[in-house]
């Protein structure tokens, strides 16, 4: 079988990739429990944002491969958005096989019914995490360290107006899990974007 892209939008931020590797991860050990071939592979459009190269380097995360276009043959999960401009080049609708995202649709249309998991919450990654605990997939640590990142990036520490009830929950479960503070944490990913300017209001 044909690889199936895991791909966040272009210009990507934390949400992004870190909702691209954890679904992929999650999709593959689906697949594998299925007795099928792990074929997903997270891909990205962009370079890391710095606080996802320090959360990678500090839980050994490999970083997911930078395309520019649709490889041939592939069929394609997008993460964190679903319109077509902000997407990868090349993606033919018929090739794509699921959509995972917090955003407001964005008029795509496709030939065939298509697996569609889009919420308002505060960010892609909180969904992708919520996916682990209703599929009953174990959260490694290094996955559920990236995806609290992406939860505290897009939510600013938990701050945005776009945060939910459902983001509060997701944060304390993984922080617990972690057995870290995750304010604090917050605090060290966004402190790697340099400048203190940049910090959220604590
Ligand atoms: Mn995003
Ligand atoms: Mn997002």
């Amino acid at each position: 079988m044909s690889s199936i892209i895991v791909v966040g939008h272009k210009n990507p931020d934390n949400d992004a990739i870190s909702a691209a590797v954890g679904y992929a991860y999650l999709k593959n050990e689906l697949a594998r429990r299925a007795g099928e071939e792990a074929v997903f592979e997270p891909v990205r459009l962009g370079p890391l944002p710095p606080e996802t190269e320090w959360i990678m380097g500090e839980r050994g995360i490999e970083q997911p491969r930078l395309i520019e276009s649709v490889p041939e043959g592939a069929k394609v999960i997008l993460v964190d958005h679903n319109e077509m401009l902000q997407s990868v080049d090349g993606l033919n609708t018929d090739d794509l096989v699921e959509v995972v995202d917090h955003h407001r649709l964005g008029g795509l249309t496709t030939a065939q019914p298509i697996r569609v998991n889009v919420k308002p919450v505060g960010s892609t990654a909180a969904i992708v995490a919520r996916e682990f605990e209703i599929e009953g997939v174990e959260l490694p640590e290094s996955i559920a360290a990236l995806l609290l990142g992406a939860m505290l990036t897009d939510t600013v520490i938990m701050k945005s107006p776009t945060c939910t009830p459902v983001d509060v929950d997701q944060v304390n479960f993984l922080a617990d899990k972690l057995g870290i503070d995750a304010v604090e944490y917050g605090m060290d990913i966004f402190r790697t974007r340099g400048g203190e300017d940049k910090m959220p209001i604590a």
